[in-house]
């Protein structure tokens, strides 16, 4: 988008503005709308004007009784204050986003000013990626730009089939899709070595793909967090009640051999922090991974793991995290999350690269303060899972093609 003439254009933009509210309809973090300011102060300061479209929710799953959808939770107009202040221009809103209204809203535009439309999955059309819907979007703008990468893996009418509607030299990415593509281009293409991979979060089964991908470009690979149980029970283990998908046993084995056989070292827990019941005042012991007795569960990595686990990162010059260690939510089991934050953003200290990906994780690292001590930290949870396991993301396709 950097080399588009925005004067007197009308810019549709797709941003992610899928923010979390509270009761009182306030937004509780502003992350998303934060991250699309840039593209948007661009657009207005080359003389164009900004039509903002996104989703909000997921409104058709949760429809009212009379099987209607509730405007009053689901409305974008929650937003319209809070961007406001951001841009410092009075956003004007269109309570639909397509038909006259809207149409009209964004001719009447001036350079220098922002409309922003309704929630697209007021419709259940977006999903569904339907064309006559997708083609009222378009008639907002003379411009498209994707600047949503967090739902650039759905083939949605607003993400990706409204791109058909507007020629290869009236749209592009927007700044912030460009930057998370060359992040993850930075890791999968040209990653300075060694390349450390740590996995975590719950299920194996949600990462198999991302496994498989890693096996072919790390040289490391740290799996923590629920799915570690899995691999040692694959390994002959005794796990407890810890979380384990049986039917993944084989395939955690494959990978393994699969890793040995690229020479890509997969580092497992040695010891756990166990508890006999999924709460944070459970009783705790430290006991070795494969030893987990009956009505016990694992809910962290160990001490010995958490030093293991930080000398492997410290010594690597490309980091990918994506997933807790363990059950962060809970205080008394987030050790050992928190250390691996504590060695991510020591080693990014000393040079390496760190890209930190999925929701989880990067609440983590916020949550242990350390936001801003690692490379990069991606918006997009399922894009970016998507993008490093090599598929293509249709919402990136939709603007190249
Ligand atoms: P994911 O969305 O797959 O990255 O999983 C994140 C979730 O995994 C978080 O809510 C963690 O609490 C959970 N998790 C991590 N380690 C464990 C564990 N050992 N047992 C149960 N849940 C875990």
């Amino acid at each position: 988008m950097d080399q588009f003439d925005f004067n007197n254009k009308r810019a549709l933009v797709r941003v992610d503005f899928n923010v979390p509210l509270n009761d009182k309809h306030e937004i509780t973090d502003d992350t998303r709308i934060q991250k699309a300011i840039p593209t948007i102060q661009h657009i207005l300061s080359k003389g164009g004007a900004v039509i903002l479209m996104s989703h909000l929710g997921r409104p058709q799953k949760k429809l009212k009784e009379d099987g209607s959808v509730n405007v009053n939770k689901y409305t974008l107009k929650h937003v319209v204050p809070h961007l406001s202040k951001l841009l410092g221009v009075d956003v004007q809103f269109a309570s639909n986003c397509f038909g006259a209204e809207a149409k009209s809203k964004s001719f009447l535009l001036n350079p220098g000013q922002v409309l922003l439309l309704e929630n697209t999955r007021f419709h259940k059309e977006e999903s569904k990626g339907e064309e006559i819907f997708a083609a009222g979007l378009s008639q907002c703008g003379d411009i498209f730009i994707n600047d949503a990468f967090g739902t650039a893996h759905r083939a949605h009418a607003s993400t990706t089939v409204v791109a058909s509607h507007f020629k290869p030299e009236e749209k592009g990415f927007g700044l912030l899709m460009k930057t998370e593509l060359a992040n993850a281009d930075r890791v999968l293409n040209s990653p300075e070595r060694p390349l450390t991979a740590i996995l975590g979060g719950a299920k194996v089964s949600d990462k198999i793909q991302l496994l498989e991908r890693l096996t072919e470009l790390c040289q490391n690979i740290i799996i923590g967090g629920g799915m570690a149980y899995t691999f040692a029970k694959a390994k002959g283990g005794k796990i407890g009640e810890s979380l384990c998908e049986d039917e993944y046993l084989d395939l955690a084995n494959e990978i393994v051999a699969k890793a040995k056989a690229n020479n890509v070292d997969i580092y497992l827990p040695t010891d756990t922090v166990i508890a006999d019941k999924f709460s944070n005042d459970a009783k705790t012991q430290i006991v070795p991974t494969g030893e987990i007795p009956d009505g016990w569960e694992g809910l962290d990595i160990g001490p010995d793991t958490r030093v293991a686990f930080a000398e492997v990162i410290q010594q690597s010059k490309t980091i990918l995290w994506n997933g807790p260690q363990g059950v962060f939510e809970f205080e008394n089991f987030a050790h050992g999350t928190n250390a691996i934050a504590h060695a991510v953003a020591k080693a990014t200290a000393y040079g390496a690269y760190s890209l930190i990906g999925g929701g989880d994780s990067v609440a983590a690292i916020n949550k242990a303060g350390l936001g801003d001590k690692v490379s990069f930290i991606s918006t997009g949870g399922g894009a970016m899972l998507e993008y490093l396991e090599g598929k293509t993301l249709p919402g990136v396709k939709a603007i190249i093609d």
